[in-house]
């Protein structure tokens, strides 16, 4: 493996799609030696970074993430953009394979030159995959992808993750039979900046219309009003194509508002005070479970709550002062 920062650094910043694959798989590894040169290089590619639309797209599986993001990725490569694809996947380590991020999901995509989708890293924790999902999208903007996508299946928290790295968050939606909420978390559509009702085509496409005024009216209960943006909710068909190019409109128009107003580079730098925090507490965290005294005494304190003989409290104080000391 070659050690030297500015071999992939060079090669990032010529967009060697090769050097882009090496520089991620680095970025990816969890070998000490690999993290210390992957930090080098992201630091040095930051001044590079920031030049693109961040949008995360998230959706209960069968909600045609794929699929969207297949015809959408494509349409934008027609209209001269480059376009990768990232995936946040924490419950691959789960199910043993990963279930997002694989490149015969998005065949038209992945045959074009314009674009470049990396399948999601397998295994680890959510805050694994995500620091490793948010370094490689530096490094895909460093090397002139003008639009990362980040895709999420809408369970568990992987899609709070992915909305705290991009700039446009958009929930993928089908028209489904009963409650219309129904598999998707309040808190989701909060932090959305559109809807989108997919599989609006064939005999699907009233329903999918029905669906998209339920949600309007939920979302305008919903989110309070922003004098800025109102969450619109629209319809297409990933399958046919249909619509999409009103999406990237919306995109397109929110980013033009949010420019103006400043709000993007709030939005970004808030992004980054709460990826800190996170990253600090992490640390902090796996820090103390592998203190020596928290090795030593933990386990008779588990024992002793347990038991009810030791207030939790009293535990926590414990071993907080031993640390201390
Ligand atoms: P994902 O799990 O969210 O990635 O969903 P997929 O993209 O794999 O799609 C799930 C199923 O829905 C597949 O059989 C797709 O062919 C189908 N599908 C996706 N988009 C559409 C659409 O716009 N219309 C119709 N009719 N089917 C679609």
């Amino acid at each position: 493996m070659q050690k030297d920062p500015d071999y992939y650094i060079q090669g990032v910043l010529d967009a060697n799609r090769l050097m882009l694959s090496r520089t991620i798989t680095l970025v990816e590894s969890s070998l000490p030696a690999h993290q210390e040169l992957a930090a080098t290089i992201i630091e040095r590619l930051l001044p590079h970074s920031g030049n693109s639309v961040r949008l995360g797209i998230t959706g209960v599986p069968g909600a045609g993430k794929s699929t969207f993001i297949d015809s959408f990725g494509t349409l934008l490569t027609e209209l001269g953009h480059r376009v990768a694809v990232l995936a946040i996947d924490p419950s691959s380590s789960r199910s043993g394979g990963s279930v997002l991020g694989d490149k015969t999901r998005m065949i038209q995509l992945a045959a074009s030159e314009k674009a470049f989708i990396r399948p999601s890293p397998t295994g680890g924790t959510l805050g694994g995959v995500a620091r490793k999902t948010r370094e490689s999208m530096l490094v895909c903007e460093a090397a002139g992808f003008d639009v990362i996508i980040i895709e999420t299946v809408g369970v568990g928290q992987s899609e709070t993750a992915v909305a705290s790295m991009v700039d446009f968050f958009l929930v993928l939606m089908i028209a489904g039979a009963g409650d219309e909420l129904q598999g998707i978390k309040k808190g989701i559509l909060e932090v959305a900046d559109a809807i989108v009702i997919n599989k609006a085509d064939g005999d699907n496409v009233q329903r999918a219309e029905l669906a998209r005024r339920q949600y309007e009216t939920a979302l305008h209960l919903l989110t309070p009003d922003n004098p800025l943006w109102s969450p619109p909710v629209l319809t297409c068909s990933a399958l046919e194509a249909s619509g999409l190019l009103d999406i990237w409109q919306t995109v397109t128009k929110h980013r033009r508002i949010m420019t103006d107003s400043g709000d993007l580079t709030r939005r970004r730098a808030r992004q980054s005070v709460d990826w800190l925090h996170h990253l600090l507490s992490e640390g902090l965290r796996s820090w103390f479970y592998n203190h020596p005294a928290v090795r030593d005494y933990l386990p008779n304190l588990l024992r002793d709550v347990e038991k009810q003989s030791l207030s939790p409290a009293a535990a926590a104080s414990m071993l907080l002062q031993k640390i201390y000391r």
